[in-house]
């Protein structure tokens, strides 16, 4: 009695262990040595290896082996030979396969927890209420798509065999996040988890093998960077998915370039966490411990950048700080532990690190009172707040992945959106105001893939995840997400394209004369920047011939420097983004209707381009207003989509545009192609960047009067003729511009995807081949329209 006293004056948690007994054994039975996963069979855990510690408590776990060469040829022969089967199974058979791993994840959804915890160092109650569900939740979703990949998406076949490498900060829900939608579209998979969290990737294979999955259809190996590094260039591998750090993020698009690899990138973060004054400060706090002191900080899109508005601030930290005290940091075990244990010492140290930057750097630092009493045992951080950072610090742009928050204010809202958006990373967003207003304008001015209105850090099957900018593309969840692990069919078997020949010399303006043919630049075709014909920069031209090799005029030959000014041009546009879709479907009509009064014209100009019959000619003018036509009528209706993942959440998908985009037109088809590229992008709001067919600029040089006379604001559409290679390198390396279409050679493809890894711009090239841009399953569609828009996901509780 005299105790429950005590206990109710002092109101002490007491202990609350989470047994671990049955983890204990399944090592056990594992004599603790893991081999890898391949072709529904473990190999023995010879070798070299490496250990697993517990960084709760220091122990070590097991003994995993490391996948070399050897391992991870083995691993994707076992994969590709699944495919073959596997890829051809009904939807019906392979949901069925993901419905039954889903419900093992269940069962063994207690097992799973402890032994994340264990291996991770992450609070229990995080794995067993989210990590552990969400994974389930990720394969009865996934069942789904499997059951409905035909009907969703029609003429969509499998990518094939896919390389996938994931992070240690949630380790079984990220293979959740990789497998299942691999497995649902008909792939087949070599996973590799992180080094530091191996354990519940090897446990999942069991499920595997329990669940009755063919042997081969899903491969874990084990190891560091050089296995990843294995899988990545290894050329049995289609698709390559990737979680984890910028820096690895941009070796592996470099790695991939010219593979002809489908590559997805979810990267780092530096997520803004936006308090506004009008804002529930109790419900921000809350907010804030989900944000920055959810899974230790270990989150790529931790709000651990707080942006708060002036007047509210003091008030605000003061009740942030009270919080802090009663954080509770310690063993991950004990279902009331707060924040657990940081993945290893190297990340402890790393954080400890920053933080010692950032107090030189003279923020102001804040840690609870008990912080230098915390177990010196485990891997355990106290949470940490910083406040009077400097936008342009370290500490402010810097990823530090740890419990660190980071704090600055703002007067005004137009201030808020600044600070947040100066930043290289755009994966999340966290905005706090009870006015509906000032939290939609935010979500939509906020360059971030996901966006929670008064919530943060929630996740869902539905709802797609990935960011903008240098946090990476693709996404992942949602049909948006099965995107990523499927092909058009007809890709299959598509041949090499037809590349023209190299441009023949250029010649100074001044050498018209000389070459005799009596064309002076001033009375030939010009570029087209900001809505003005335009000089060349670099004073030379090269000639056009038709198909007969007879010169018929001078197109300028541009430069990085032109490239510049139509990439100025095109952002200064940005009026056109925000307009509405029945805006820009009206300018396309309008755009078709002119074309089609000059159809003659632009048919006459193909016949002497390419040599095409008249007929030919003209079905080509014909197909290409049809196609301005097309995305007229998609502009209003791409718009994105509404989920409820929850009860009491409405979940808005927009599908909004790059802004700036560059396109590298082929030489196939010179007018249709072009407008079958540019009309997409710009129906979606973009503005872009063009190079015409090099050879055959002339029928796109023609558009600009038509551009004129359709009301297209000057700066939407910007055209510079040159050598496509050499302006399509100058594009890619442009950190100004946010995706690359590009329809060239492959070296061409290689070329842009490399040169892309500054920004991390998303790359969409054609590998060098051809495609029938008359036939609409291959020149029309939503695959030009999901390219041109980058997802979007807006969570809004409400009624809470
Ligand atoms: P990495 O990006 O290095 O690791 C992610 C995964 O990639 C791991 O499986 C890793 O293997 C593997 N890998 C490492 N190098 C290569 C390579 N060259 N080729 C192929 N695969 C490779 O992240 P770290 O674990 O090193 O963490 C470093 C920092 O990255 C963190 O402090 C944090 O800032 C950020 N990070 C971001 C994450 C996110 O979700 N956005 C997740 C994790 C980290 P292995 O770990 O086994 O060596």
């Amino acid at each position: 009695m005299n105790q429950i006293q005590d206990i109710l004056k002092t109101m002490d948690y007491g202990p609350a262990p989470e047994e671990d007994a049955i983890v204990r054994d399944w090592l056990k039975r594992h004599k603790g040595r893991f081999g890898h996963f391949i072709g529904g069979k473990f190999t023995a855990a010879g070798g070299e290896t490496f250990g697993v510690p517990n960084p709760a408590t220091g122990e070590t776990l097991a003994e995993v082996a490391i996948a070399g060469k050897k391992e991870v040829d083995a691993a994707v022969k076992a994969a590709t030979g699944a495919f073959a089967s596997w890829s051809k199974l009904s939807g019906n058979q392979r949901a069925r396969h993901l419905y039954a791993i889903a419900r093992q994840v269940q069962k063994h959804a207690r097992f799973l927890a402890v032994l994340e915890t264990m291996d991770n160092g992450k609070p229990i109650r995080e794995t067993r209420d989210i990590d552990i569900p969400l994974v389930a939740r990720h394969f009865y979703h996934h069942a789904g798509w499997a059951e409905l990949r035909d009907e969703a998406f029609p003429g969509h076949v499998p990518a094939g065999v896919c390389g996938q490498i994931i992070p240690w900060n949630f380790p079984l829900l990220m293979l959740a996040w990789k497998i299942a939608p691999a497995l649902a579209a008909g792939c087949t998979v070599v996973l590799k988890p992180a080094e530091h969290t191996p354990l519940t990737a090897l446990a999942f294979a069991e499920i595997c093998k329990e669940a009755g999955l063919p042997a081969g259809v899903v491969n874990i190996v084990n190891g560091g960077g050089e296995t990843g590094a294995l899988i990545a260039g290894h050329e049995g591998i289609a698709k390559l998915a990737f979680t984890g750090s910028t820096e690895v993020g941009r070796i592996l698009r470099k790695q991939t370039a010219g593979s002809g690899k489908k590559l997805s990138l979810e990267l780092g973060g530096k997520s803004p966490f936006i308090v506004y004054a009008d804002a529930d400060l109790d419900a921000a706090v809350e907010g804030v411990v989900d944000a920055i002191w959810f899974n230790q900080g270990e989150v790529c899109c931790a709000g651990s950048r707080a942006i708060v508005q002036e007047g509210v601030a003091e008030r605000f930290y003061a009740k942030l700080r009270a919080r802090m005290e009663k954080l509770r940091v310690g063993d991950p075990l004990d279902k009331s532990t707060d924040v657990g244990a940081v993945v290893a010492k190297v990340q402890m140290e790393q954080i400890a690190a920053r933080v010692k930057d950032g107090v030189a750097e003279g923020a102001a630092m804040f840690q609870p009172s008990w912080a230098s009493k915390l177990s010196t045992k485990g891997c355990f951080y106290p949470p940490t707040l910083f406040t009077d950072v400097m936008p342009a610090s370290k500490l402010a742009q810097e990823e530090i992945f740890g419990p660190v928050l980071v704090s600055m204010t703002f007067r005004t809202p137009g201030e808020a959106i600044q600070l947040a958006n100066n930043s290289r990373y755009g994966l999340a967003a966290s905005i706090w105001s009870q006015n509906l207003d000032t939290a939609f304008d935010a979500a939509r001015r906020l360059k971030a893939g996901v966006v929670w209105i008064n919530s943060t850090n929630l996740f869902d099957a539905a709802i797609p995840f990935g960011g903008y900018k240098e946090s990476g593309f693709g996404r992942e969840g949602g049909k948006e997400g099965m995107h990523e692990y499927l092909v058009p069919g007809w890709l299959k078997t598509a041949k090499p394209a037809a590349i023209a020949k190299p441009l023949p010399a250029a010649a100074p303006l001044d050498a018209d004369e000389e070459r005799g043919e009596g064309a002076s630049l001033d009375r030939t075709v010009k570029l087209y920047i900001g809505g003005k014909q335009a000089r060349p920069d670099s004073g030379y031209s090269y000639p056009v011939h038709d198909h007969a090799g007879k010169f018929v005029t001078e197109a300028p030959l541009g430069n990085r420097k032109d490239i510049r000014n139509a990439v100025e041009a095109a952002h200064k546009a940005d009026g056109w983004s925000g307009m509405t879709g029945h805006a820009r479907a009206q300018v396309l009509y309008f755009l078709a209707e002119n074309l089609e009064l000059r159809a003659g014209e632009f048919a006459r100009r193909l016949v002497q381009a390419t040599g095409a019959s008249a007929a030919k000619a003209s079905r080509e003018v014909d197909a290409t207003v049809a196609r301005v036509m097309y995305y007229a009528a998609w502009a209003d209706k791409y718009d994105g989509a509404a989920r409820a993942p929850q009860a009491r959440m409405l979940s808005v998908v927009l599908n909004e545009p790059w802004d700036v985009m560059a396109i590298s037109c082929p030489d196939e088809a010179p007018l249709l192609s072009f407008v079958s590229l540019v009309a997409p992008a710009i129906a979606m709001g973009n503005r872009v960047v063009v190079t015409p067919s090099p050879r055959q600029p002339l029928a796109a040089l023609d558009l600009y009067q038509v551009f004129d006379t359709s009301d297209v604001p000057g700066g939407v559409v910007n055209i510079v003729t040159g050598d496509r290679d050499q302006l399509a390198g100058v594009l890619a390396k442009h950190d100004d511009v946010a995706a690359h279409w590009y329809f060239g050679s492959k070296e061409g493809s290689a070329l842009v995807e490399k040169e892309s890894g500054g920004n991390l711009k998303a790359v969409w090239a054609n590998q060098g081949l051809a495609r029938d841009w008359l036939d609409p399953a291959q020149g029309q569609g939503e695959e030009f329209l999901f390219h041109a828009v980058r997802h979007k996901a807006i969570w809004t509780p409400f009624g809470v």
